[in-house]
């Protein structure tokens, strides 16, 4: 019947990972990224303050089901596994998982990641499952999150990153010599999580989300942290 409730009274606490730019990340103390913006015009519909806790990506959905969270924001992949355990919201932006190498590597194109290649990933992330189901939990290894994951491929580590465009084209610009292959590897929704005891809230989100749909608010913030 549309009401709803919130962990904190007046409150929508929002987990995300603030490590995968443009969609969230810290400048100084603070959470900011296209993420933070959608939230925040989210909260105001909602007539709720916002509050921004930065975690682990793959605790995200666990936060939600205690009930430390209200939602996720997280450029979070909406799959049918996650959805065994959460609900989303529409979708509001879209996904595509890309591989970034070192510009002198010798993977040229996604085929190349069936020659015994080590993949860095995020932990619990699309891009881990992706890579763990093609190629084999061995050649992969997961970093607590998309930052780290990209030191290690600069380290030589791994012999690739896979994640998404967005974050990528982000690490690549602020890291010499590293490219993101032209071929893309699967492409996805992105959508805010809730818990499925709150479908009223569920519903309220997604009232908030057609609205700032409608009225170009969602389009603007997208425009403004995505060059075309
Ligand atoms: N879109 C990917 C996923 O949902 C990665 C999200 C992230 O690392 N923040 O798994």
């Amino acid at each position: 019947d549309g009401t709803f409730t919130t962990v904190a009274d007046g409150v929508l606490t929002m987990g995300t990972n603030a490590a995968f730019p443009p969609y969230e990340y810290k400048e100084g103390d603070e959470v900011v990224g296209i993420d933070a913006e959608i939230a925040q015009a989210l909260a105001d519909k909602l007539g709720l303050k916002l509050e921004i806790l930065d975690m682990d990506f793959s605790s995200l959905i666990t936060a939600i089901q205690a009930g430390k969270i209200d939602i996720s924001l997280a450029g979070m992949t909406v799959t049918d596994e996650r959805k065994q355990n959460v609900d989303f919201t529409d979708s509001y932006a879209t996904g595509v998982q890309v591989i970034i190498v070192k510009n002198d590597s010798d993977i040229k194109s996604v085929d190349d990641l069936a020659n015994d290649k080590i993949m860095g990933v995020q932990e619990g992330t699309t891009g881990h499952l992706y890579c763990s189901d093609d190629y084999g939990e061995e050649h992969v290894i997961a970093y607590t999150n998309g930052a780290t994951a990209v030191q290690a491929l600069l380290q030589d580590k791994v012999d690739c990153v896979v994640i998404d465009q967005q974050p990528a084209e982000e690490f690549v610009e602020a890291n010499e010599g590293l490219k993101i292959l032209d071929t893309e590897y699967v492409v996805e929704d992105y959508a805010a999580a809730v818990s499925k005891d709150n479908p009223g809230l569920t519903a309220a989100l997604n009232q908030a989300l057609q609205e700032l749909k409608d009225d170009g608010t969602i389009q603007s913030i997208l425009d403004k942290y995505i060059k075309a």
